[in-house]
């Protein structure tokens, strides 16, 4: 065994988690947590766990529920493809595994939004198998102890991050090495300021040794993120909003906005002709901006006060909720921000 993996693995016997929820749980559980830690943080991620188990709590649950419930149970986690993804993953389980998850790593990966790094982590936890992971913490960490240069999300820097990964893999004790890199990474090792002299890889990092921890792993190449306009219709009929859901894919697939039109529509003339409704008392509200991985969308609330719910808006895709009631559906993060503030009759003061 590498003095690198005898280090982890001692290290994370003493110091490293071993109270998650999701640790020494059936596959289920396992793959669960993985797929919410993809892009979120530990500890916010533990109360949404709990959460959603106690809404789905086994993968015929999720299977049977509709990808609506399964949004909402989801929201305010954001990234909600991983949602919709889980609930596909889960029909697949059903249908083509009668409903266990499965124990082999390809099939494992073949589930929809399940990549390498994820089916190799739930082989370890879940199996006991031997598999090498490669997340962004395992990345930033195996680019600093072994000095490798490049940006890990290029192509050419993630296969030598695999081929380290891969060549590090102990021989034994995988699941001890394995949850051992993920605490090194979001523990000590972190992007800012990691906490070198806590680390037990010290002896064998080269960026530490080097002098060029704030150097390695290389930042992504610097793009000009695109900007976006978009505005937020909020119709109300007393307290009720009128919401659609969003088409299944791309941006907030299958959830639940205010009717939204781009700059160039001219707002009045819009609500007359889609809703039959006179926008002429129309208020802009103060607009705000949401940061997606690649743009960012500047959104202006308008808010128009309806006198009744017209006969337009009776479509399938679209509802009349009361503001209450709405912050319980699928909605995202801007959505809930906007009617926790009509709620809350911020916006309508
Ligand atoms: Fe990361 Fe510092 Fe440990 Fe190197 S010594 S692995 S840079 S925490």
């Amino acid at each position: 065994m590498s003095d690198f993996a005898t280090r982890l693995i001692r290290w994370q016997r003493l110091h490293g988690r071993h109270k998650l929820p999701w640790q020494g749980a059936d596959a289920y559980r396992v793959w669960l947590s993985e797929i919410m830690l993809q892009q979120t943080r530990v500890a916010t991620v533990i109360p949404f766990y709990q959460r959603f188990l106690a809404r789905f709590p086994d993968i015929a649950s999720l299977a049977s529920a509709s990808e609506d419930q399964v949004l909402a149970c989801w929201s305010g986690m954001g990234y909600y493809s991983r949602a919709r993804n889980l609930h596909r993953a889960a029909r697949t389980v059903v249908q083509q595994h009668a409903g266990t998850f499965p124990g082999n790593f390809d099939d494992i990966v073949a589930l929809p939004g399940i990549g390498r790094s994820t089916a190799a982590a739930i082989s370890v936890f879940a199996f006991q198998r031997r598999c090498a992971i490669l997340d962004g913490n395992v990345k930033r960490v195996l680019a600093r102890c072994y000095a490798i240069e490049g940006y890990p999300g290029e192509k050419k820097t993630e296969a030598h991050l695999w081929r380290q990964a891969e060549a590090l893999l102990p021989a034994r004790d995988v699941a001890a090495y394995t949850q051992g890199l993920m605490d090194i990474g979001s523990l000590v090792c972190t992007r800012s300021k990691p906490k070198c002299t806590d680390c037990p890889l010290q002896i064998d990092c080269a960026a530490y040794q080097g002098s060029r921890v704030a150097q390695l792993p290389a930042p992504r190449p610097k793009k000009v993120r695109p900007e976006k306009y978009s505005t937020f219709l909020l119709l109300l009929n007393g307290s009720d909003i009128l919401l659609e859901k969003r088409p299944g894919s791309g941006i907030w697939g299958g959830m639940w906005c205010p009717p939204q039109t781009d700059d160039s529509q001219d707002t009045r003339a819009y609500c007359e002709r889609q809703f039959g409704v006179d926008a002429a008392q129309a208020v802009a509200l103060p607009a705000f901006t949401h940061t997606f991985t690649h743009f960012k969308l500047h959104i202006t609330p308008v808010y128009v006060q309806v006198d009744h719910k017209p006969e337009q808006v009776h479509e399938s895709g679209r509802v009349w909720r009361g503001v209450d009631d709405a912050l319980f559906m699928a909605i995202p993060a801007p959505v809930r921000k906007l009617l926790q503030e009509i709620q809350a009759k911020r916006v309508l003061a």
